[in-house]
């Protein structure tokens, strides 16, 4: 089975779809650490603006990624419009959208910090508030020493794409190329729409609920 998730940016994606493929046994592919470590600048310049790579160059990374594989794998934010869906070389059984209302993700960009050496991110920030009658809440996920990573002690900063202005480009960029994808996937019944609500642990869990039940309602 493969597995694509997509989202508005600061939904959480990475963390989640790191953790559930763990659980589920799949390959964890995140096409946003793919391209930040590739050493081709003009990629870096597209990255930094917001802006997406250009399918061919998406398809060529992921290949030379995946090698022969193409089967249990979980691809974190590709394909991430028509075009690249169009050259997707694997299939795709099941696309996990996560959704947060706009305002969320922005109070979540202000508190999110991640370690520069193994990437692990942090929260320094809690969210506890209701939007059109759904109540969200973030606990924060602190550091033990403030400004240092407890896995492995490298410096907590902010991501250079992690700006105010350039999350606006990023989810006006969403519309645009990634949401006609969601609709055509949910035409073909293997969309899951999901709001990321509560701790990593209790959206994990809950995720992971969803997911069995739309498999063996399938069956
Ligand atoms: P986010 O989902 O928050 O945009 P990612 O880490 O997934 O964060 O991606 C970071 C950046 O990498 C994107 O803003 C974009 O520039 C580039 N990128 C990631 N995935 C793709 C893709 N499938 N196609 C084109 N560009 C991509």
């Amino acid at each position: 089975m493969n597995i694509v998730f997509l989202g508005l940016p600061n939904t959480g994606k990475s963390l989640l779809s790191k953790k559930l493929a763990e659980k589920l046994n799949l390959l964890y592919v995140d096409m946003g650490d793919l391209l930040r470590a590739s050493n081709d600048p003009e990629i870096q310049k597209i990255i930094a603006r917001g802006d997406l790579v250009e399918a061919h160059h998406i398809i060529k990374v992921l290949k030379d990624h995946l090698k022969d594989k193409n089967d249990n794998i979980l691809f974190s934010g590709v394909p991430r419009n028509l075009e690249q869906d169009k050259e997707f070389p694997y299939k795709i059984d099941l696309v996990v959208y996560l959704y947060l209302p706009e305002k969320i993700l922005f109070e979540r960009l202000e508190g999110r910090r991640i370690c520069e050496n193994c990437g692990k991110i942090y929260m320094l920030k809690e969210i506890d508030e209701t939007i059109d009658g759904v109540h969200y809440h973030f606990p924060a996920i602190l550091p033990k020493i403030p400004g240092i990573c407890d896995i492995c002690g490298g410096k907590l900063i902010k991501r250079k794409d992690d700006s105010p202005e350039i999350l606006k480009h990023r989810i006006e960029k969403f519309y645009e190329e990634t949401y006609p994808l969601i609709e055509k996937y949910e035409k073909e019944g293997k969309l899951l729409k999901f709001i990321p609500n509560g701790s990593p642990n209790e959206v994990l869990k809950s995720l992971i609920n969803k997911i069995q039940e739309r498999i063996k309602n399938e069956n």
